[in-house]
């Protein structure tokens, strides 16, 4: 089995997540994406991060229309910073150890993932998909430099459609009172509105 995470905050999810996602898992012939988003810091109990229900909820309800979306509460019942580490461990426990896990990053989280806790351990035990946007370079060698001959065989890039879409300019959509819509499912906007998130 081939399984996609995509983990974020997910504040909220969008389009933009949902079509990397899926263009993919039909690249990589993945068997299904699980959604992570992940626990709140506990630095940031204010109002900096929507709390771990709505984000939960709405990765919920933005990924039910498709059979190979999943949605894992791990690390938000975790709680607090989780390590990637820790959630590739847990996924080898739930699903076994013959599952093949490609996790899907941003371009820029490629530039630091030298940087991340146990970077090598992770990158010698799974794969890492690495997704870049037209226009955007990364400077792969440092990434081969660090890692070496895993760095060929585990880290794949892959240019996705880039929508410019973020969380960031949907939040301070929603509090400017402007439309979000065909940024986020209809679901998810009908969340954020009944709940008031973001105002
Ligand atoms: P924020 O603006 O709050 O930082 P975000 O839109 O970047 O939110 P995250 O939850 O931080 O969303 O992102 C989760 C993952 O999705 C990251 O790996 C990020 O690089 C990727 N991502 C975010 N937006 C897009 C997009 N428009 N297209 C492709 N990938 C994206
Ligand atoms: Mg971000």
């Amino acid at each position: 089995m081939k399984l996609g995470i995509m983990g974020g905050t997910f504040d909220p999810i969008h389009l933009g997540h949902l079509a990397t996602a899926e263009t993919v898992r039909e690249i990589f012939a993945l068997d299904e994406i699980i959604f992570i988003p992940a626990a709140r810091p506990p630095h940031k109990l204010d109002k900096d991060i929507s709390d771990e229900y709505s984000r939960l909820t709405m990765t919920l309800l933005a990924t039910q229309s498709n059979e190979f979306f999943r949605v894992s509460d791990m690390e938000i019942k975790r709680k607090g910073l989780s390590y990637t580490l820790d959630t590739m461990n847990e996924l080898y426990e739930t699903f076994g150890r013959s599952t093949e896990l490609f996790f899907i990053i941003g371009a820029d989280s490629l530039a630091d993932l030298s940087k991340w806790h146990a970077a090598r351990e992770l990158v010698a035990k799974c794969h890492f998909i690495a997704t870049t946007r037209q226009g955007v370079d990364v400077d792969f060698s440092a990434v081969e430099k660090f890692f070496g001959a895993a760095a060929t065989e585990h880290i794949h890039r892959v240019t996705t459609p880039g929508l410019e879409i973020s969380s960031t300019a949907i939040r301070e959509r929603v509090r400017l009172g402007r439309s979000i819509k065909y940024l986020v499912p209809e679901v998810v906007e009908e969340f954020i509105l009944r709940e008031g998130l973001y105002l």
